[in-house]
């Protein structure tokens, strides 16, 4: 089996390809991680293949894939694997998807979801602005599909912005009750023009609070990266503008350039800077952070996600 190549910005990203190269900064000691090699590693890679499943660990670059997938962890990506919007921090091919939404995808996720025997999975997708209501019933059939395969199963779900589509989408997506909702604003509103520019900052806050009127007693959870040029001022604002939505999990890491194509690194955050964040962000009032150089939103989110609804109940004073 050999391994996909995520490096050739042409094909995957055209739009990317004529941009000039941005110098790719060495990285510090404390951006280091573990080989995808050991006998876990290669079961999950097997189950993924087997069920012509596309993950975002393989696709994102992920640098946490080689300790993830060695303990069964793979966050799957649904939809296809090529995005129809063009970030510029992002490693997934972007273009006009060549294909339909796979009625039978949903049933291979539960499948490898059930033979991987996750407590918890992590469900993402692309953009899919082609499809009416943004892949929202695909989404809800796989929420259902692995609840009936996989009973014990969390389901925790990465979802697109749904920007283009009528409010009835994201009401679709929550009536089939994920157990956390994640949606990630990925950087401040300051830098969306130049990291994020198909989205809409305010959108994507009112998208997570909307959430929380649909299903009061459903998880949100949101991410950021950091290290593209933000300031500190502005990160703190975006806690701010989380909690005002009712977001209960933050996540921020450090961005990392796939290829000299992408939006260049600013800067490396140290990891006393991260603390200082997670520090701020529990005063802030969110019920669980992370914060640190190599998290990502679905990194240890099967043991975060049982903090958090232990963080809850002792919030409600169950615990
Ligand atoms: S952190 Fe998430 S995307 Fe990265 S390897 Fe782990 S599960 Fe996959």
């Amino acid at each position: 089996m050999s391994p996909r190549d995520l490096k050739i910005p042409a094909e995957r990203h055209p739009e990317k390809a004529r941009r000039p190269d941005n110098p790719q900064p060495k990285k510090p000691s404390w951006i280091r991680v573990k080989a995808p090699v050991g006998e876990g590693y290669k079961k999950t890679a097997k189950i993924m293949r087997e069920h012509k499943l596309v993950t975002v660990c393989e696709e994102a670059g992920c640098p946490n894939v080689g300790e993830c997938w060695s303990q069964g962890h793979a966050t799957m990506m649904i939809m296809g694997e090529v995005c129809t919007r063009a970030c510029t921090f992002c490693n997934i091919a972007t273009g006009k998807p060549p294909e339909a939404l796979d009625v039978f995808e949903p049933g291979r996720v539960a499948d490898a979801v059930a033979k991987l025997g996750l407590n918890h999975v992590v469900v993402t997708s692309v953009d899919r602005d082609d499809v009416d209501d943004g892949g929202a019933e695909h989404f809800a059939q796989t929420i259902r599909a692995i609840r009936k395969r996989a009973p014990d199963t969390t389901i925790e779900i990465l979802t697109p912005d749904f920007i283009r589509c009528d409010a009835s989408a994201l009401e679709v997506v929550v009536a089939a009750r994920p157990d956390v909702f994640n949606h990630n604003l990925e950087t401040v509103p300051g830098l969306y023009p130049e990291v994020r520019p198909g989205a809409r900052y305010f959108h994507s806050l009112r998208l997570l609070q909307r959430v929380k009127e649909l299903d009061q007693t459903m998880f949100t959870k949101s991410g950021i990266m950091v290290g593209l040029g933000e300031d500190k001022q502005s990160v703190m604002q975006v806690m701010d503008d989380m909690r005002a939505a009712d977001i209960d999990f933050l996540t921020i890491g450090q961005y990392l350039q796939p290829t000299p194509k992408h939006h260049a690194v600013d800067r490396f955050v140290t990891p006393e800077e991260f603390a200082a964040y997670e520090k701020a962000a529990y005063g802030k009032g969110f019920l669980m952070v992370s914060a640190t150089p190599l998290t990502r939103s679905s990194y240890h989110a099967g043991d975060d996600f049982a903090r958090l609804r232990d963080a809850r109940l002792k919030k409600l004073g169950r615990g």
